[in-house]
């Protein structure tokens, strides 16, 4: 089973994908994760993709399909996949319907997760990670004790230099242009298009995701 996973930064893709994956024993692919990892290493793909992540723009096209394409070749073809924020753009989505068709396994559904605007600009600003074991936390609905604390290990909280306000906003009109028009062509496609309501606790999100893939 391939599906991917649609919404604005923020919109919990990540959350949700990472929650289906585990209950159906799937890959999840997740570019940011992937480019993240990169910078972290300090490889030339994160060299080259930093400046772009910063500034909240995306990473050019023919990065992405490289990156994809090396993983997808890396990773078992018999599995499921679910593609959490790939595609981004009309070329990235044509590209990979042309991945999968040549791996023999086309895309079985979208999900697309709505949230408002405003919800994401608050959960996204908020958003604290530690620096040493992972957790996030946020300011605003799941604050930690001190606010630059580690509840669980004592490291340091920092905000993702993407996850500032002025950063979301213009993440938010870049996936108005390049991103949202995508929805529209999946539809045209032969894979159904679900929506599923994403300004609801995680596990209803969860719920509404299963509800509709088991249609
Ligand atoms: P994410 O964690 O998915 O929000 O991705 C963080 C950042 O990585 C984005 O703001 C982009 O700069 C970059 N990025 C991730 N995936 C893609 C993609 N499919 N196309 C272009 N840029 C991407």
């Amino acid at each position: 089973m391939n599906l991917v996973f649609l919404g604005a930064p923020g919109a919990g893709k990540g959350t949700q994908g990472s929650l289906l994956a585990e209950r159906i024993g799937a890959h999840k692919l997740a570019t940011g994760d992937l480019l993240r990892e990169a910078v972290r290493v300090g490889s030339e793909l994160g060299r080259r993709a930093k400046s772009y992540m910063d500034a909240g723009e995306l990473v050019p096209d023919a990065l992405i399909l490289d990156l994809v394409r090396h993983t997808l070749a890396g990773a078992e073809r018999d599995g499921s996949a679910i593609f959490d924020g790939f595609p981004r753009t009309v070329p990235q989505a044509e590209s990979l319907n042309a991945m999968l068709r040549e791996l023999g396994s086309p895309l079985d559904a979208v999900v697309v997760i709505d949230v408002p605007e405003e919800t994401i600009v608050q959960r996204m600003s908020g958003r604290r990670t530690c620096a040493n074991c992972g957790r996030i936390y946020n300011l605003h609905t799941d604050p930690p004790t001190r606010s630059d604390v580690c509840d669980v290990c004592g490291g340091r909280l920092s905000q993702r230099a993407d996850d500032r306000e002025e950063t979301v906003r213009h993440r938010l009109s870049v996936y108005r242009e390049a991103t949202e028009p995508l929805i529209a062509f999946y539809e045209m496609g032969d894979a159904p298009v679900h929506r599923v309501d994403g300004d609801r606790a995680v596990e209803q999100v969860q719920a509404q995701v299963l509800q509709r893939l088991e249609r």
